[in-house]
């Protein structure tokens, strides 16, 4: 997919899901890396921003 802007608050699903199995991640903070929490076991993880971008299934909460 095309590289979009992260922002604080984005929904993402990610192409790998998380341990638990959840793919839903609710974005916490962003810098060079980001900062996301997993809507299903409250952990959070940072991530090097372009690993991240790459690993975008989609938004949840935009129009794409
Ligand atoms: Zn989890």
């Amino acid at each position: 997919m095309q590289i979009v802007k992260i922002e604080v608050g984005d929904m993402l699903e990610l192409k790998k899901p998380h341990p638990c199995g959840e793919r839903i991640f609710k974005v916490l903070r962003i810098g060079s890396d980001v900062r996301i929490v997993c809507q299903n076991c409250g952990r959070d993880l940072t991530l090097d921003r372009i690993k991240l971008e790459k690993s975008i299934k989609k938004f949840l909460n935009r129009d794409l």
